[in-house]
């Protein structure tokens, strides 16, 4: 079972987050336990103090070292966890680094507020993680972020695997556009090729838009991506803007 401890000032954050979904489902099943761990139970004095001043002045209030770290003692009792601590500037956030976090038993997320955590808890922490150049009040929506990309890519978790095969970043591309039933709806037609049952030209052109997707939204993502002969061959007509029909009639 993959363990996650969540220390936070707002353990109420992720009800909802628990009880919803795919992570629900996953809990249930004894795939994954979630525990959104009060750090004012940590607290060492009767005003369950969490925060204090700013060293040298300063704006704002800090999360206090003791609390964290007599937390993280008990939570490591059981198993020790791989530490992380949601920082604006710290490591960002991807499919990769998911994928990376999926391989560990237990994670512990330390979720800053106010003006973020006392230097020294770093001590303790493995890495810092950011979910993208912008500052949000508090580490809870960064800390469920990272656990719901995480919890969908552990085995059992997504019913169907192979939906996590064809999910943007999983191969480095973005995905392909989908539709569903009706066939035509307001004028708008479901491309033909979808309609066509023929399994190999389809898996043809969600290739052709995987890479069409990825050129115009994020074409540096191709520098990286492993791509094959006849990607290359798709990738180099989708910039000379040719058409789908003419690659398969080639
Ligand atoms: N004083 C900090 C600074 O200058 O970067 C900002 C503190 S912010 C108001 C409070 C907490 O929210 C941070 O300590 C961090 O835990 C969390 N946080 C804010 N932005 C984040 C981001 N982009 N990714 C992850 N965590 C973030």
């Amino acid at each position: 079972m993959k363990r996650f401890s969540v220390l936070t000032i707002f353990p109420e954050f992720f009800e909802g987050f628990k009880n919803t979904g795919i992570v629900s489902r996953a809990i249930k099943n004894n795939i994954v336990q979630l525990d959104a761990i009060n750090l004012r139970d940590y607290a060492t004095d009767k005003h369950k103090t969490v925060d204090d001043v700013v060293y040298g002045g300063g704006p704002g209030m800090l999360l206090k070292p003791e609390p964290i770290f007599r937390a993280y003692e008990e939570i490591s009792k059981k198993s020790k966890p791989y530490v992380l601590i949601t920082e604006p500037w710290g490591r960002k956030f991807d499919q990769k680094f998911a994928q990376e976090l999926s391989e560990k038993d237990h994670i512990m997320i330390i979720c800053g507020r106010y003006e973020g955590v006392d230097e020294r808890v770093k001590s303790i922490v493995d890495e810092e993680v950011s979910i993208g150049d912008f500052v949000l009040s508090g580490g809870e929506p960064a800390a469920l972020v990272i656990m719901d990309a995480v919890i969908r890519l552990i085995p059992g978790v997504v019913g169907d695997e192979d939906s996590l095969r064809v999910d943007s970043f999983s191969d480095g591309l973005l995905g392909y556009p989908n539709y569903t039933r009706p066939a035509v709806y307001k004028g708008m037609e479901v491309p033909e090729v979808l309609r066509s049952g023929n399994h190999q030209l389809i898996a043809k052109w969600r290739r052709w838009k995987q890479l069409e997707n990825t050129y115009k939204k994020r074409p540096e993502l191709l520098e990286k991506a492993n791509l094959s002969e006849e990607d290359k061959k798709m990738l180099d007509m989708i910039k000379k803007n040719i058409e789908f029909e003419k690659f398969i009639n080639k």
